[in-house]
């Protein structure tokens, strides 16, 4: 069995070779370390090799942790789907939050956060792959969407999410993280006020660096980090 230090270190010796590959700085990709289903234990031993934000899928999951690891600089990033009604449990432990979809979702959130005099940085999941079981926002519907977002002040608008489609064939994949990248840059090229999309979160464990050829700036890593689920 492998360590977790040995594991970061072979997840940043990955990213180094895809950068150099792309012909990018190792430094604009950015790891997010995917800690869900794994407990407060391991998540405190991942503090102690320097990481601090952690992608989470479950809103209960991380009401359960938070208490855990209140001694710790943890920032929880919320990357799984949140119901409607979840909102407030957003608004109270996340730093930001990924998986942004709809406008319902939007208008709960910005009340929580005005409650909580807080902010939000956000990312847009946009869904670019054909599988039904993957969510997020139809890209047809993302440029009325984030014009709609403008009105919401606290939520900032940083860049596009995205799960490309799991398959074999690396080339549907790797459609799935240019189809996003070329969202990204028509909705640039359109300047919506008020909105920057520098990031683009795309790439999981089986193919990051795919997606980093193709201009991801951040990876959410689970299984390869932490081991399988
Ligand atoms: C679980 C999850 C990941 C990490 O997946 P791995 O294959 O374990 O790296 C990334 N993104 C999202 C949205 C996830 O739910």
């Amino acid at each position: 069995m492998s360590t977790l230090k040995e594991r970061l270190d072979q997840i940043e010796q990955r990213i180094a070779v895809a950068c150099e590959c792309a012909n990018r700085d190792a430094k604009s990709v950015t790891l997010l370390p995917v800690s869900k289903t794994f407990d407060a234990t391991v998540i405190r031993e991942a503090v102690g090799l320097g990481l601090n934000r952690f992608g989470e899928n479950r809103l209960q999951e991380i009401a359960q942790k938070a208490p855990e690891l209140s001694d710790c600089d943890v920032q929880w990033v919320v990357i799984g789907s949140v119901q409607t009604n979840k909102a407030k449990e957003v608004a109270k432990y996340a730093t930001e939050l990924q998986s942004l979809d709809r406008i319902e979702l939007a208008l709960a959130l910005h009340k929580r956060l005005l409650d909580n005099g807080r902010t939000l940085d956000v990312l847009v999941q946009v869904k670019t792959s054909p599988e039904e079981s993957k969510s997020g926002l139809a890209p047809e519907l993302l440029e009325g969407f984030l014009r709609e977002l403008v009105e919401l002040p606290t939520l900032r608008v940083k860049g596009l999410m995205t799960m490309a489609i799991l398959s074999e064939d690396t080339q549907a994949v790797r459609a799935c993280f240019v189809k996003l990248r070329v969202l990204r840059d028509q909705m640039q090229a359109h300047g919506i006020e008020g909105v920057s999309l520098d990031r683009l979160s795309m790439g999981m464990s089986g193919d990051f660096e795919i997606a980093i050829e193709e201009g991801s700036t951040e990876i959410r890593v689970g299984s390869a980090l932490f081991g399988s689920r």
